[in-house]
């Protein structure tokens, strides 16, 4: 089924769904809300807007336009949240 490449996008994609679906009902069990946030670029983006591009195996981020000095993985989060925070506004 895994070789079958339409097969497993459904299959992938009904765990995302499933994932998301469980994710929602602890959410609001918890009486908070789930926000999806589109990911796309969320590594080569700065908290201040500007373009950041760096390759997998660099793993600081560096922002010229603000001179940002931090893990990527902190600053792909914050933009994350800021995207999240913009949705929910
Ligand atoms: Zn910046």
């Amino acid at each position: 089924m895994i070789r079958n490449r339409r097969l497993s996008k459904s299959i992938a994609d009904a765990g995302w769904r499933r994932f998301i679906t469980y994710l929602s009902y602890k959410a609001e069990k918890q009486g908070k809300r789930l926000v999806q946030v589109p990911a796309q670029g969320t590594s080569q983006t700065c908290i201040c807007g500007a373009d950041v591009p760096k390759t997998l195996a660099i793993r600081l981020h560096e922002c010229n336009a603000c001179g940002r000095v931090q893990d990527r993985d902190i600053v792909s989060a914050q933009v994350i949240l800021q995207r999240a925070l913009s949705i929910v506004a």
